[in-house]
């Protein structure tokens, strides 16, 4: 079996090294590591896939329709994030639909299940939940696996304590809490990011190992389903198993 690992932007590329001799102990396989402009073979390629992410563009945070009237501003911008490799999309996508698209395009690389492919990407990937909103995402799980740095970074909420104080609108507060409490959440060019994302990496692995979604009930197990900042540091962060799931990669 073996292991293709794609980023995109420059997704702090010091670290992609130990993402892969990670991926290598956990499974034992031949992991290969490329950015993901090597899929943009031609210009065409490049045009097309820019409007087909224009397409999946979401507009409103509570409405599931996409962006189907495109205008060309729109995907000369994705074109722009495609072409340059240090411009990270800020667009917010719909992230089954995003899943979905590369499957599309590269099908031959993507359908297939004997390989373990995850995207590690910086852009804003969203689904569409039964509270009837988006919602951003650390994982999406799938063919194939995509982990979203930005989802890990502002999907899951910090303490309660930040949110209450957040409510009061104290500006000062907020900042206080924020530069007193830095161990409790997680932020851009944070140490502990590369740890968490091996606790994704582990998921993923998962998933494909077993061909659906495992999650488990042990809070410092990172199959855990972690929603909040803490759960996640406490989780994700060490990526280890628990006793059982550990079993099954032994
Ligand atoms: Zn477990």
């Amino acid at each position: 079996m073996s292991i293709h690992l794609y980023t995109d932007y420059p997704f702090h590329n010091k670290d992609i090294a130990q993402y892969c001799t990670f991926l290598q102990e956990i499974s034992v396989s031949i992991v290969e590591h490329f950015h993901f402009s090597e899929l943009l073979t031609s210009p065409e390629k490049i045009a097309s896939f820019a409007q087909s992410l224009a397409s999946i563009r979401i507009l409103s945070i509570d409405k599931k329709d996409l962006n189907t009237h495109l205008f060309p501003v729109e995907i000369e911008y994705e074109k722009k994030c495609l072409l340059n490799s240090s411009k990270a999309s800020q667009s917010l996508y719909d992230g089954f639909e995003f899943q979905l698209l590369l499957r599309t395009e590269w099908p031959a690389l993507f359908l297939k299940k004997e390989r373990l492919n995850i995207i590690l990407t910086e852009r804003k990937l969203l689904t569409f939940e039964e509270d009837n909103r988006y919602h951003l995402r650390s994982i999406i799980l799938g063919f194939p696996c995509i982990i979203s740095i930005t989802g890990i970074i502002e999907a899951p909420p910090k303490p309660k304590e930040y949110s209450l104080i957040t409510r009061t609108g104290l500006t000062k507060e907020l900042q206080n809490w924020l530069e007193q409490n830095k161990e409790k959440y997680l932020d851009y060019n944070d140490d502990r990011v590369p740890q968490v994302i091996k606790g994704y990496l582990l998921q993923s692995y998962f998933f494909w190992l077993k061909g659906a979604v495992q999650f488990c009930n042990n809070k410092r197990c990172a199959l855990y389903n972690s929603h909040w900042q803490e759960e996640v540091l406490s989780a994700q962060y060490y990526h280890t198993l628990c006793d059982k799931h550990q079993a099954f990669i032994r």
